[in-house]
C-alpha cells in the first residue's frame, strides 16, 4: 500500500517518514560521501599534470584555479562533514563542492584557448558522473546541481567562448545527454534505496505487532496459568475439606451414637444392679450425647443454608439483651454442671436492634457453648454495651483455655480446630466458628476475637442497630 503510495507520488513519502527516511538516509551515506569526495578531491589534484601541457603561463593560471580555488572549497567541505551538525547542511555542501568543481573546468576553459581547452570539457563530464551517480547526493539536490552547471555553461557559451557554433551545440548536447542519464541514474538509485527503507520499515513494523502480539500472548499464558494453578488449588482445598468433613462428622456422629449404644446395653444388661444415682448418670450420658448428634446436624444443615444462600433473612425489631437473657438462662444448667458461673452484664439503656433473630441467637449460642465447653474453671461473662454512635457491642469472655498465636487467625475457617485428630480432649466439629462468621456477615456486624493461650478468651461483636 505504502509502496504504491511511492509510485504514485514518486518521491515523496508522507512529511513525517520524509524526514525520518532523509535522516537516516544522509545518516547511512555519509561514510561514503567522504569517502567519494576524498577520491573526487586526488582526482581533480592529480589533473594538474595535465595543465602542465598547455605551457607555464597558463599551468599557473589553471593552478590557482585548481589548487587556489577548488580543491580547497572541496577540501573544506570534507572537513565540515566530520562536524556534529553537519547532516543538516551536507547534501547542500557536496552538491555545491560538485558545482565549484564544475565552475573551476568551466573557468579554465575560458582562460585557455582552443584546441587546449577542448581537453578540459570532458572534465565537466567526470563531474556529472560524479554528481549523479558516484555520491550519494539526493536525486532533488543532484537535478538542481546539474541544472545549474549547464545553466552557466550556456551562458559561457553565449558570452564568453569563442567556439565555433557546431562545437558549442554539439558540447552542450552532450551535457545535456549526460545530464538526462545523470538523472535517470540517481533516480533509479534513490528509488530503490526509498524501496527499501519502506521494506525495512514495514518489516520493522509487523516484527513489532509481532513482538507485541507475544507479548500479549506470553500475558495471556501467564494469566492462565495463575488462574489454573489457582482452580487446582481450590480443587485441592475443596478435596481436603470434603474428606476433613467426612472425617470430622464421621467422628461427631459416631462417638456419641457409640456413646447411647453402650449406656443402652449397660442399662439392659445391669437392670437391676444399677443405683438410682447410676441410673441417672446413664440417662445423663444419653442426653448429652442425643444433644450432641442434634447439635452437629444443626450445624451442618445451618451450613448448607448459608452455603447454598438459601437462609431467609428474617430482619425485625427485637431486644437483644432478651436474646442473651433468654440464652444465659438456658445454658446456665450446663455451666453450672462444670462448676462455672456464667452471667449476663448489661450496660446499656437501650439494646434494641434491627436484624435477624434466629442467626443472632445462633451467634450467642455458639459463642457462649464454646465459652462453657473450653473453660474448666471460673467465670463467663456476657457483656452488652454501647459501642460507638449507634452500635452495640457484646462480648463473650471467658477463663478458659485460651487460643494460641498461630492458630488465631484460622479461627473461622471450617473444620479447624486447635487441637485435631481422635487425641483431641473436646468434642466438635470445627463448624461453629464458620457459622458464626457467616452469621455475622449476614447481619454486617464485625467479629473479632483476643486471646492467649492459658489465660481466656474474649469474643467481640458488634453490631449497628439499624442497617
Ligand atoms: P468446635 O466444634 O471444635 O468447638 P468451633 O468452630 O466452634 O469448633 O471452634 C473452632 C476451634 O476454636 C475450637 O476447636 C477451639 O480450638 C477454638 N475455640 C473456639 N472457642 C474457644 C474458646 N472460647 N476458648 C478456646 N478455644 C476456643
Amino acid at each position: 500500500m505504502i509502496i504504491q503510495k511511492l509510485n504514485s507520488r514518486i518521491f515523496l513519502f508522507p512529511l513525517e517518514k520524509e524526514e525520518e527516511f532523509s535522516n537516516s538516509y544522509i545518516e547511512s551515506t555519509k561514510k561514503h560521501n567522504r569517502i567519494v569526495l576524498f577520491i573526487g578531491i586526488l582526482i581533480y589534484a592529480s589533473f594538474g599534470l595535465l595543465d602542465l601541457y598547455a605551457g607555464p603561463e597558463l599551468s599557473i593560471k589553471f593552478w590557482m584555479i585548481r589548487f587556489g580555488c577548488v580543491l580547497p572549497i572541496a577540501f573544506a567541505v570534507l572537513l565540515l562533514s566530520f562536524l556534529k551538525q553537519s547532516n543538516l547542511f551536507i547534501q547542500f555542501s557536496l552538491s555545491f563542492a560538485s558545482y565549484i568543481s564544475g565552475l573551476g573546468i568551466l573557468k579554465m576553459i575560458e582562460v585557455a584557448s582552443p584546441p587546449i581547452n577542448y581537453l578540459y570539457f570532458t572534465g565537466l563530464m567526470l563531474i556529472f558522473i560524479c554528481l549523479y551517480s558516484f555520491f550519494r547526493i539526493k536525486f532533488l539536490w543532484a537535478v538542481v546541481t546539474g541544472v545549474l552547471l549547464l545553466i552557466t555553461f550556456g551562458l559561457y557559451s553565449i558570452f564568453s567562448y569563442n567556439h565555433p557554433a557546431v562545437i558549442s551545440l554539439s558540447i552542450s548536447s552532450f551535457f545535456i545527454a549526460a545530464n538526462i542519464i545523470g538523472m535517470i541514474s540517481t533516480y533509479t538509485i534513490e528509488y530503490y534505496i526509498r524501496k527499501d527503507y519502506l521494506k525495512t520499515d514495514m518489516l520493522n513494523n509487523e516484527k513489532e505487532k509481532v513482538t507485541e502480539a507475544n507479548l500479549l500472548l506470553e500475558k495471556r499464558v501467564e494469566e492462565r496459568t495463575k488462574e489454573l494453578s489457582i482452580s487446582k488449588e481450590l480443587a485441592e482445598k475443596s478435596e481436603k475439606l470434603k474428606t476433613e468433613f467426612l472425617a470430622q462428622m464421621s467422628h461427631e456422629i459416631r462417638s456419641p451414637i457409640n456413646t447411647i449404644l453402650n449406656l443402652s446395653y449397660l442399662i439392659k444388661n445391669e437392670e437391676g444392679e444399677l443405683s438410682k444415682d447410676e441410673i441417672n448418670d446413664c440417662y445423663a450420658g444419653l442426653t448429652h450425647a442425643g444433644e450432641r448428634i442434634v447439635r452437629t446436624i444443626d450445624l451442618i444443615l445451618n451450613m448448607s443454608e448459608i452455603q447454598l444462600k438459601s437462609y431467609e433473612y428474617n430482619s425485625k425489631r427485637f431486644d437483644l439483651a432478651e436474646v442473651l437473657e433468654k440464652l444465659t438462662k438456658q445454658l446456665q444448667y450446663l455451666a453450672f454442671s462444670k462448676g462455672l458461673n456464667l452471667r449476663l452484664v448489661k450496660n446499656c439503656e437501650n439494646s434494641f436492634l434491627i436484624a435477624d433473630e434466629y442467626t443472632i441467637f445462633q451467634i450467642f449460642d455458639n459463642l457462649i457453648n464454646n465459652a462453657i465447653k473450653y473453660t474448666n474453671a471460673g467465670k463467663i461473662s456476657v457483656i452488652l454495651s454501647d459501642e460507638a454512635e449507634n452500635r452495640l457491642r457484646v462480648e463473650v469472655i471467658d477463663t478458659g483455655i485460651g487460643i494460641s498465636e498461630k492458630y488465631l487467625p484460622n479461627i473461622f475457617d471450617s473444620f479447624t480446630q486447635e487441637e485435631s485428630g481422635y487425641t483431641r480432649r473436646y468434642d466438635g466439629n470445627g463448624l461453629g466458628l464458620t457459622l458464626v462468621k457467616n452469621y455475622c456477615d449476614l447481619n454486617n456486624a464485625e467479629i473479632s476475637v483476643e486471646s492467649k493461650k492459658g489465660s481466656g478468651s474474649k469474643f467481640i461483636v458488634k453490631f449497628n442497630r439499624q442497617f
